[in-house]
């Protein structure tokens, strides 16, 4: 099975470099110069274009920002699409677009699963990402094919557009988790309790989370602040979780909260800020380094 990679960004990178170790792959990408470097590492051929990309291989994976990018490159390869192909997107897309592009390319009995990851880029370059897959089974089942290339946990959720509905959900608990825990820690840190003492007890009690088990710890106490994925794509994640509670009628209080101080978040850091960094922001209302 030959297999075409479309978006070496910062998660989607390592995802590819170990298809690339399974599957004679060819890769695509938007700056043509990180195709190029990715290939002369890999041994990956590189396509002129998305629809050379297409043409060439049998299954086509995609790890862009977001839905959009996936519909408008789908809609560039045009007529390089044929019948039995499989379009694996990896996005942390939207259940809509992805509904609505599954019915366009099953016009041309070309499948679509989609199949948004949790781990982080470190996940990635470990290959351990857990992935939750929306799809019909015949396809899932190509699909999981690929995925076994980067995963420890991959999990067939529903129909189309429910990976994303499931992954915009999870990213969503994590943006709440996020102000929770900056806006208490910041007020232990106020009163004198040491950051790394307030989180060996609550890593070690009820109110530990992936945030204060790994994020806070090693990104904030030692102000390292890495960049690994951008407080813009965490907003998109949030966008998409609001439509999804909507499109549900479930009252969502929360969530919303979440929803709205990212947006201001996202206007005052901009657009390559870190999601972590949205602590900085607790910090500078409070007036108090979590440290
Ligand atoms: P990046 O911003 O690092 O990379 C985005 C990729 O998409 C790049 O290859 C970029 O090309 C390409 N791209 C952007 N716009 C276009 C366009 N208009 N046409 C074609 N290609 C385009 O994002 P990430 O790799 O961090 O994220 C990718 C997806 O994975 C997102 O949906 C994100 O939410 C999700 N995700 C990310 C995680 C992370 O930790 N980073 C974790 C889990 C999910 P170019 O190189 O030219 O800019």
């Amino acid at each position: 099975m030959k297999v075409g990679f479309i978006g070496l960004g910062a998660i989607g990178r390592p995802m590819a470099a170990h298809i690339a170790k399974r599957f004679p792959t060819v890769v695509w990408n938007r700056t043509g110069s990180k195709a190029e470097a990715f290939a002369a590492e890999t041994g990956a051929a590189v396509a002129r274009s998305p629809a050379d990309l297409v043409k060439a291989v049998d299954v086509v994976v995609t790890c862009l920002p977001t839905s959009h990018e996936v519909w408008e490159i789908s809609e560039a390869a045009g007529s390089a699409w044929r019948a039995g192909q499989l379009l694996l997107d990896l996005t942390s897309g939207d259940p809509i677009t992805s509904r609505e592009l599954a019915a366009r390319l099953a016009e041309k009995g070309v499948g679509f699963v989609d199949a948004p990851v949790s781990g982080g880029t470190s996940g990635a370059e470990a290959g351990t990402l857990t992935v939750m897959l929306g799809g019909e089974e015949r396809w899932v089942k190509r699909a999981l094919e690929v995925v076994g290339a980067f995963s420890s946990k991959a999990v067939h959720v529903g129909p189309v557009g429910a990976g994303h509905a499931t992954k915009a959900i999870n990213n969503a608990l994590l943006a709440v988790n996020l102000i929770a825990a900056g806006e208490g820690l910041a007020a232990l840190v106020k009163i004198g309790v040491p950051a790394a003492k307030a989180l060996e007890v609550i890593n070690a009690s009820s109110g530990r989370s992936n945030v204060t088990e790994n994020l806070i710890p090693q990104r904030v106490v030692t102000r390292a602040w890495p960049r690994t994925f951008r407080l813009a794509l965490l907003y998109k994640d949030l966008d998409i979780a609001d439509d999804v509670l909507r499109d549900t009628e479930v009252p969502h209080e929360m969530i919303g909260l979440a929803w709205r101080l990212f947006a201001e978040g996202r206007k005052t850091l901009g657009d390559e800020a870190d999601h972590v960094e949205i602590i900085k922001l607790i910090e500078k209302q409070a007036g108090v380094e979590i440290k």
